[in-house]
């Protein structure tokens, strides 16, 4: 019997990928993709695969999380990567490319595969599998609407609010304490930044007359801030001590230094299991980046902190992965459908991407009617998976891929010299998934 026809919505950096590879293993692919017809804020062309903002693939090196995840991906015949190498253009370290170049060369591509049909217009209902959902950050309303209602009241995301996260060795731990509020938890899951009210005055201060990021005309006027994840400077705008009350609360936390509970304190959570990033705790915001740097370096122990991710505030439709997708990136309410890109909760082209390459790989295999896993967890990709099913889904928030999401090998952790760990790290990772590969292909 012949495998069906699998249907591919939204013809994005996950949607292509993930159609490419569904073709290459031999699966007849109708791919939909409503631009030009209908268009979303940000998308300007009704090429498939448009970056959207920056044109901008990020690091290169192997040493690189996101260096390890491409080269991951052209170990497994990845379209985008393939596209993005042609079209590159010189950018450091970085791998950057022309926008048209690249988003011309993937459409042309696709479009002219003998087993993909294209057909533009809008999706507006979840549609019947087999099938892949990759209609992204801005996935029009009507989908949006048919996904929550499927999924409950509360799944999707719409606005997404993620505070800053900085790198532990910028950070002056002289000056922070570790501890949980009233010592529950891990003893290090939380670093502290006690602040006396001179401190406090002049933060509040800082952060109030601080410049703010204007909203693009396609979010002015529909924001709606979840009550839940403020960011910091309403929040300040509400009162001098309402930041006193709310994430900078100091009860239950014990400066050992002077034995007293501080004015106020800005909490750090762990990111990574590696503890090398770390997240500034309801510190979410629209403060500009320059701004990011100039205010949240007033905190003690923060004045040389180099920020991994700045805190920001725009558009994002994605699920609550944890509590809605399975390891193979099905719907697990309803398996007959995979989610890919964006949505899911990753974050970043490359991770949209690869999490296409994953879906399409993935359901070729079980269109095969082949037993299907999910990568390594010492890989990239795994890593990226592991983020998506192993958070709690009420701590749950789009990742960029990091080495702290990839499991480092049990023989490579006692390598002290970082540098020398990374570079044994992404070679057992390649090998995991060059057979990983082999086992999930045509
Ligand atoms: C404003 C903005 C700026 C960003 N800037 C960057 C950046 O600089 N660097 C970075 O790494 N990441 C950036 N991102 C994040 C993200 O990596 C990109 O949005 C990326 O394109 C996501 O890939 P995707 O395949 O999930 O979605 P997309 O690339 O957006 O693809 C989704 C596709 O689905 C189509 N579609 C939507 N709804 C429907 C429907 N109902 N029926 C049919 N088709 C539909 C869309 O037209 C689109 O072509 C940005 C996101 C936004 C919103």
């Amino acid at each position: 019997m012949s495998a069906p026809r699998v249907l591919v919505v939204g013809a994005g950096l996950a949607g292509s990928e993930a159609a490419w590879q569904l073709a290459r293993a031999g699966i007849q692919v109708e791919l939909v993709e409503m631009r030009p017809q209908k268009t979303t804020p940000a998308h300007t062309s009704g090429d498939f695969a448009e970056l959207v903002c920056s044109n901008s693939l990020r690091g290169d090196a192997e040493t690189n999380a996101v260096g390890l995840l491409k080269r991951e991906m052209e170990a497994l015949d990845s379209i985008i990567l393939r596209a993005a190498r042609a079209a590159s253009v010189p950018a450091g370290g970085a791998l950057a490319v022309d926008r048209q170049l690249f988003a011309r060369s993937v459409t042309a591509e696709l479009s002219s595969h003998p087993l993909i049909e294209v057909r533009r217009y809008e999706v507006t209902a979840l549609p019947e599998g087999p099938a892949i959902v990759a209609t992204g950050p801005l996935t029009s309303p009507a989908l949006h609407a048919a996904l929550e209602t499927a999924l409950g009241e509360g799944a999707l995301a719409f606005y997404d609010a993620v505070a800053p996260i900085v790198a532990a060795d910028s950070l002056d731990h002289e000056r922070l304490f570790a501890g949980s509020r009233y010592a529950k938890g891990g003893g290090d899951d939380y670093l502290n930044a006690p602040m006396n009210r001179d401190e406090y005055d002049m933060f509040v201060t800082e952060l109030l007359a601080a410049e703010k990021v204007p909203f693009r005309t396609f979010e002015t006027g529909e924001i709606h801030y979840f009550e839940g994840c403020l960011p910091i400077e309403v929040m300040a705008e509400r009162g001098r001590d309402t930041l006193r009350y709310g994430p900078m609360k100091p009860v239950g936390l014990t400066d050992p230094r002077t034995g007293a509970c501080p004015w106020a304190v800005v909490q750090l959570r762990r990111d990574d299991l590696a503890a090398e990033q770390w997240n500034l705790v309801g510190f979410q915001t629209k403060l500009t980046r320059p701004e990011q740097r100039r205010v949240f370096r007033l905190i003690p122990g923060l004045a040389n902190a180099r920020f991994i991710r700045y805190g920001m505030i725009h558009r994002n439709t994605f699920v609550n992965a944890p509590a809605h997708l399975d390891a193979l990136l099905r719907l697990r309410s309803r398996p007959d459908l995979r989610l890919a890109g964006q949505m899911t909760g990753v974050e970043g082209y490359v991770e949209s991407a690869a999490t296409g390459l994953l879906a399409g790989r993935m359901l070729a295999k079980e269109l095969a009617g082949e037993p299907v896993e999910p990568p390594p967890a010492a890989t990239a990709m795994g890593g990226l998976i592991r983020h998506l099913t192993a958070r709690r889904p009420d701590r749950f928030e789009p990742a960029n891929i990091s080495w702290g999401l990839i499991r480092c090998p049990l023989e490579l952790v006692t390598i002290r010299d970082k540098r020398e760990r990374r570079h044994l790290q992404a070679a057992a990772a390649l090998d995991l998934i060059r057979r990983w590969g082999a086992t999930h292909s045509s």
